[in-house]
């Protein structure tokens, strides 16, 4: 039997590095911490988890890079997107980042986590003034 409806598709942003993940155990989180900050460049970060043997690479192989002792950080060595997260702590499971699924839609985060580390901008951004597209238009 096809587990095929559970699979979800996505990859970097040039395309370098494509993944396949089954079976998510978990929609995931918002994440705010500083490590994920500095590590995408973005506020803050959602991540769903997979087992890890439910992640296979169909093209390419994330670049890692160390960003505390237990953390190795994964993205794609050319275009620089971030993918994936392990925790030594946690060793069989790895979370991946829900903003490069080709259907980030179908991944709500259920939850925000490290709201201690978040930016306190970040919590009024609904009232902000809003445009379609670039301001202006
Ligand atoms: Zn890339
Ligand atoms: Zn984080």
């Amino acid at each position: 039997m096809s587990d095929e409806s559970e699979t979800l598709h996505g990859g970097c942003q040039c395309g370098n590095i494509r993944y396949r993940a089954r079976r998510p155990v978990s929609s995931g989180a918002l994440c705010h911490c500083i490590s994920c900050r500095r590590a995408s460049g973005a506020p803050a970060v959602a991540w769903f988890t997979v087992k890890i043997g439910d992640l296979e690479f169909e093209q390419g192989q994330p670049d890692e890079f160390r960003s505390s002792p237990p953390v190795i950080r994964g993205f794609c060595g050319r275009c620089g997107t971030p993918l994936t997260y392990r925790h030594g702590q946690f060793p069989g499971y790895i979370d991946v980042t829900t903003a490069t699924l080709e259907d980030p839609e179908a991944m709500p985060p259920s939850d925000h986590i490290w709201t201690s580390h978040r930016l306190r901008w970040m919590e009024s951004l609904d009232r902000l003034p809003a445009h379609p597209k670039t301001r202006g238009t």
